[in-house]
């Protein structure tokens, strides 16, 4: 397996900046760490330009006082932020957990709402003060499969499917139902009948309602990634899958490709209806699938409840 390692940095100026993509957009973000331990092979993030040499991991150690400063400047506070747009607060490395739970602490004690998505295993003492204001947090579990043959495949740098689902009760215990992330789901691979049945009625039985799909994308950096790092009956499922669809701008990416609409059309029904026999609700995750009616993960629900009010109808958030 790859070596990482961290590198403590310390960030200046301001911490707290709005997304500009999809349903972030407007929300501000915030990330522990530039470069993440799972190093999933289709992460997007590890393509940025500004992301760190392979296997670093640059750790903000700075970031709950910086913070902490920013938001005593700040008249009126956001009411909510959305963590790990490009990292996992919950890698399993105790100083990244110990900045994530500071930073996690500082939002949560001025009544600033969290939204984070996670691979991870979340520790605990993160249960415990969530417990504090379950109300303020909205978790997504992201799982794709229950396979092994996926896990090694696509991330085998995170938790394994069953430490993940794990969350899900512990989560329960405190009144929260997190959401489960299914994505990227690889076209047939993780697509089929019977996969989706395994994986929802597994959630059924913790007690999920609701999951988001959304199918693989690529951006050229993924593909470079996937071409490299899985083995060669993947690479050509994903080869084969893509070769007729052209490179376009969507969303802030100017050159991604899609599966073709029939793949995804047919295997989001598909799954749908897995779900709906199970009494789960599967939306499809509206930014990434631009050309098909899709619906609003949490994500876009924060954000839709952001657009209707006005500061003034939030008092709750005034400091
Ligand atoms: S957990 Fe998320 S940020 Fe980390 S490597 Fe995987 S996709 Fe990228």
């Amino acid at each position: 397996m790859h070596h990482n390692e961290i590198f403590p940095r310390f960030r200046k100026g301001k911490v707290l900046t709005p997304g500009n993509f999809g349903c972030l957009k407007g929300i501000p973000t915030l990330n522990i760490t530039n470069g993440c331990l799972f190093r999933c092979t289709y992460c997007y993030a590890r393509g940025y330009t500004q992301a760190p040499r392979e296997g670093e991991i640059h750790l903000y150690v700075n970031l709950s006082s910086l913070l902490e400063e920013e938001l005593a400047r700040r008249r009126i506070f956001p009411p909510w932020i959305i963590l790990n747009t490009s990292s996992d607060c919950f890698q399993s490395h105790p100083d990244i957990l110990s900045v994530a739970y500071e930073v996690i602490r500082t939002l949560l004690d001025r009544g600033i709402g969290i939204s984070f998505l996670t691979k991870g295993v979340i520790p605990q003492r993160f249960i415990d003060l969530f417990g504090r204001s379950p109300e303020k947090i909205l978790a997504q579990i992201g799982l794709v499969s229950l396979s092994d043959r996926y896990w090694r495949e696509y991330e085998p740098g995170t938790p394994s499917p069953d430490k993940r689902i794990e969350n899900i009760q512990r989560l329960k215990e405190i009144g929260i139902v997190p959401e489960i992330r299914i994505d990227p789901i690889i076209p047939f691979v993780t697509d089929t009948e019977i996969e989706a049945m395994t994986l929802l009625r597994q959630l059924q039985e913790k007690g999920v309602k609701k999951v988001t799909l959304s199918y693989l994308h690529l951006r050229p950096a993924i593909y470079q990634q996937l071409m490299k790092e899985l083995s060669p009956l993947h690479r050509r499922v994903i080869e084969s899958c893509f070769r007729t669809q052209e490179w376009k701008a969507i969303g802030s990416s100017t050159k991604t490709k899609l599966l073709p609409k029939t793949i995804r059309e047919k295997g989001y029904q598909r799954i749908k209806e897995i779900g709906e026999r199970l009494g789960i609700t599967a939306a499809i995750c509206q930014c990434k699938n631009p050309d098909l009616k899709g619906d609003l993960c949490s994500s876009g629900r924060v954000k839709a409840v952001l657009g209707k009010r006005t500061p003034a109808q939030l008092p709750l958030f005034r400091c």
